[in-house]
């Protein structure tokens, strides 16, 4: 069974694994009526940690036909029966019974087996386990489980933080291709744990109002800290001079890597973003809600040594926050 433990991480590619994100994958926004969305609270807070509490050594037909059966059990026991639901349900069926994505689950764990195998034996292991260590340090947690994900999440993306399944989907396809794959492996791991760690933090509230751009500032600098740390610490040159590579490398493929450059060089603490989230994570309710807004972010950046204004310039590009209150 292809499983990795790094201390606090955890990587699975097995076929149950990559099964269970192709199903916490399906995107799906639920609209519709008061009751529907209930209805859909009900099926996905019993259905999803079912998946995820299924052995990941199982036989992918058998797991396939227990999760099929679990929806059946679930649809009977709520009385589900609005439309939303039904299709939502019908399509997970449909995902979970598919021939072609068995074989895909099946065919993607073989393959990265013999790569996950090499990674262990290598002196990544001990450095991704000492910048996992770091992140937990730092207050980064709890640590969710990664799945090997036969999927796309967009180019230049190799992980993706999955909420319904509260783990971290991890495209090893994408990180085999890219420059430096197993730093860029670790580098992927330790950014969904910083989203991941938010969302336990705040969890779900659908009234809130998000600061999508802190949230990857975050999850950039600290990942990319922490390996830079690690490296540094371990004394070994050469897994130095990669890590830098690695961070020069992906810093010239992520979306927000202007902003994290601006961000350094405005304050040289590349740690800064995340402790705003840990001091969000401490506000009262009504303030954490509108922890968004310029009125409450701003004093909270300010206070950690980073005085900006919002809306912040950096290149030809901007962030901003919100005004009003919710
Ligand atoms: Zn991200």
């Amino acid at each position: 069974m292809a499983q990795l433990t790094l201390g606090p991480l955890s990587v699975t590619v097995t076929p149950v694994a990559v099964m269970k994100c192709f199903v916490g994958l399906q995107q799906w926004v639920a609209r519709g009526s008061p009751e529907a969305l209930a209805e859909c609270r009900l099926f996905r807070d019993a259905f999803f940690p079912y998946l995820m509490g299924r052995p990941d050594d199982e036989p992918i037909d058998w797991f396939c036909a227990c999760a099929v059966s679990e929806i059946r059990r679930l649809e009977r026991r709520y009385g589900l029966s609005l439309q939303t639901v039904i299709q939502f349900m019908y399509r997970l069926r449909n995902t979970l019974e598919s021939r072609a994505n068995q074989e895909a689950a099946l065919w993607y764990a073989l393959t990265y087996d013999d790569w996950l195998q090499r990674f262990a034996e290598s002196p990544y292991a001990r450095l991704g386990e000492h910048a996992a260590q770091l992140c937990l340090a730092r207050g980064i947690q709890p640590f969710r489980p990664a799945l090997g994900a036969a999927a796309s999440f967009g180019p230049g993306l190799a992980g993706t933080y999955v909420p319904a399944l509260c783990a971290i989907a991890v495209q090893l396809d994408a990180i085999c291709g890219a420059a430096h794959p197993e730093l860029n492996f670790l580098e992927t791991l330790l950014h969904e744990q910083v989203h991941a760690a938010v969302h336990a933090a705040l969890g779900d509230d659908v009234g809130r109002r998000e600061l999508a751009w802190l949230n990857e500032l975050a999850a950039v600098l600290s990942s990319q800290a922490a390996l830079l740390e690690a490296a540094e610490a371990l004394g070994d040159p050469a897994l130095r001079q990669e890590a830098e590579a690695c961070v020069a490398w992906s810093r010239s493929q992520y979306a927000y890597s202007d902003l994290a450059l601006a961000c350094l060089r405005d304050t040289g603490a590349p740690w800064l973003p995340w402790l705003a989230w840990q001091q969000v994570f401490d506000l009262p309710p009504a303030e954490q809600r509108n922890y968004a807004t310029c009125g409450v972010i701003t004093p909270i950046l300010s206070r950690l040594g980073w005085p900006i204004q919002l809306p912040y310039s950096y290149g030809d590009r901007y962030v901003t926050g919100f005004v009003h209150r919710v």
